[in-house]
């Protein structure tokens, strides 16, 4: 590596930190499935961490790792619309490390309606997906997941029957979606859903989904054109 290169990785490293420490990210999960976000985003230099704790019944700080209690700020949320709203008002992104399903469309439409970036994750035993939602570029989750073939949403929590592997791996994948984009490093289409199969290996990008005009939920913030295509 030369000189050049050298101090231009290190400038490149310390700017990413510098956004990193004043964005404002919300993981919306439980402290099950968001903890090894927390620790990436953390690890990586954030510092305003929200975790929203939507599961009544999970379990709260106790059984939190004390290291891990202090990268994020921890919040219990009771579910409603009106709560997930008003607490990720202030947020520059948000990350879906939900296992309900009915819950992940429900944020994207929260997401959508308030001009919110969200990166969605969904697992599904050892298949997942990753897609970066954009208001006024992106399809929203009910449009996006049809078009990708997704269509049988399942009615159990998603990570019932998955093993830690494939959560972290897709954790890994969250965090590095966030960072790209708050970063504004790499390319986030905003438009690309990926799936992996890690079973059989098989990866697979799903490409074009933009707003749908005839949506009332993505269809009118594509119109309005909230954010313009890099
Ligand atoms: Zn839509």
């Amino acid at each position: 590596m030369s000189l050049n290169e050298s101090s231009s990785n290190k400038y490149h490293a310390s700017r990413i930190q510098d956004v990193l420490c004043a964005a404002n990210i919300f993981v919306v999960g439980t402290y099950a499935t968001a903890l090894s976000v927390v620790r990436d985003l953390y690890k990586a230099g954030a510092k305003k961490i929200s975790l929203l704790n939507v599961d009544a019944g999970s379990t709260k700080t106790e059984n939190v790792d004390a290291t891990e209690n202090s990268f994020c700020q921890k919040i219990d949320l009771d579910w409603t619309i009106a709560n997930i709203e008003n607490a990720i008002s202030g947020a520059d992104l948000v990350i879906d490390t939900l296992s309900d399903w009915q819950k992940k469309l429900a944020l994207s439409d929260v997401c959508m309606e308030n001009d919110k970036v969200l990166v969605h994750s969904g697992i599904t035993g050892f298949r997942f997906q990753i897609y970066t939602m954009i208001p006024g570029r992106s399809a929203c989750l009910r449009c996006a997941l049809p078009l990708a073939g997704i269509d049988e949403v399942p009615r159990k929590p998603a990570v019932e029957s998955t093993i830690d592997a494939v959560i972290e791996l897709v954790d890994a994948w969250l965090s590095l979606e966030s960072i790209k984009y708050l970063a504004k490093i790499g390319i986030v289409q905003g438009n690309e859903l990926f799936k992996f199969d890690c079973l059989s290996g098989e990866f697979e990008v799903i490409r074009g989904l933009d707003g749908e005009p005839d949506c009332p939920d993505c269809g009118r913030k594509v119109n309005r054109r909230l954010y313009p295509i890099l």
